[in-house]
């Protein structure tokens, strides 16, 4: 062992996922796997999660959607929510995804696109984000004419979602009436939409008023909580994956551990992260490219395993409290090159 490792515990995941599953029930989960399943590597991930019983997989781009259709087979929903351009929706299309639909151009284009059938699609919008989404003064003209679209055989309105900033209560209200009032509006233009989608982990989990038929939610399946928010504990989830690498010298007073700031570990963190070595833990004190340093102690040994984010060390969400950033951006950053070891 000569760098840096992710270590995936796939049953950890599983357990996550019928934790979400219990806990928003009735409604249905979706586990989004943006980003390769936030560092898990896309795959695994998505084919535990479908011996698991997951049949809605987020996969935001059409060519992680693709893996996903590889791994899990025909009979999951994919939903995208990033179709771009003709032939991304060619492609969208032959792959049989739910494309989420978020302005006037994309919908003609989604409808003009020339596969057979109807496209399957979930209209956005936007709830106060302004993260993409139809503005809710345009939304009237938006439905109407998907709603021509729909019984002119070229889509099919599957869903009505937007998507939520989860940072205050009182914004969510706010955002919750505006996707309320967008449900009711699609319905009066003559659409059915059976499944209307708004929240992601923390609304998912904190407020059964945000779940309506389907949840999105990535973070909290892989075990990450929010800054700030409740402990792992509290939400009953553990966190999947831990990064372990190797001692690689022990020089005087100093330990070099091989894991730097190009395998993804912002050096900002050093002098505020510690990592755990034989059973104690030790203050990062610097951060370079290729290693971290920290100080030596009685039986460092060359070689020996170092746990730096994930446990028995702090989680990925305690290393991002320290730089005021959010634990989904410290597993994300990991280099793809940094192995992933399935346990
Ligand atoms: C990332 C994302 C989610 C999942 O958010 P988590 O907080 O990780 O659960 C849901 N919906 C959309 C549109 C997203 O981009």
């Amino acid at each position: 062992m000569t760098g840096p490792r992710l270590i995936v515990d796939l049953d950890v995941l599983a357990r996550n996922l019928r934790t979400v599953r219990e806990r928003v029930a009735p409604a249905r989960h979706m586990l989004v796997v943006k980003d390769d399943a936030y560092g898990h590597g896309l795959g695994p991930v998505v084919r535990r999660a479908h011996a698991e019983g997951v049949s809605w997989f987020g996969a935001f781009d059409v060519d992680s959607a693709e893996t996903v259709r590889a791994v899990a087979g025909p009979d999951v929903r994919i939903f995208t929510w990033l179709a771009v351009g003709a032939d991304e929706i060619a492609r969208a299309r032959g792959l049989d995804l739910d494309i989420g639909i978020g302005d006037a151009d994309l919908l003609e284009e989604v409808a003009a696109s020339p596969a057979a059938g109807a496209a399957q699609v979930h209209l956005k919008v936007d709830s106060g984000l302004h993260r993409n989404g139809v503005r809710p003064e345009r939304w009237n003209g938006f439905v109407t004419r998907a709603a021509q679209l729909q019984r002119d055989g070229r889509i099919t309105v599957e869903g009505v979602w937007s998507h939520i900033a989860e940072a205050s209560d009182a914004e969510d209200d706010d955002a919750r009436e505006i996707f309320e009032t967008a449900v009711r509006e699609a319905e009066i233009a003559g659409l059915h939409p059976r499944l209307r989608h708004l929240s992601a982990s923390a609304a998912s989990f904190a407020r059964p008023e945000f779940r309506c038929d389907l949840v999105r939610v990535g973070a909290f399946a892989y075990g990450i909580r929010p800054a700030g928010g409740p402990s792992d504990a509290d939400l009953g989830l553990a966190q999947v994956a831990r990064l372990t690498a190797p001692i690689v010298a022990v020089d005087g007073d100093r330990v070099k551990i091989a894991v730097g700031s190009s395998d993804g570990l912002p050096s900002s963190l050093a002098g505020r992260m510690t990592v755990v070595a034989d059973g104690r833990s030790h203050l990062v004190e610097r951060i370079g490219l290729h290693s971290i340093d920290v100080r030596s102690w009685d039986g460092a040994r060359r070689g020996a395993e170092v746990t730096v984010w994930g446990s028995p060390a702090p989680g990925v969400t305690d290393v991002a409290e320290k730089i005021g950033t959010i634990g989904e951006e410290i597993a994300v950053r990991l280099a793809r090159r940094v192995p992933r070891d399935y346990v």
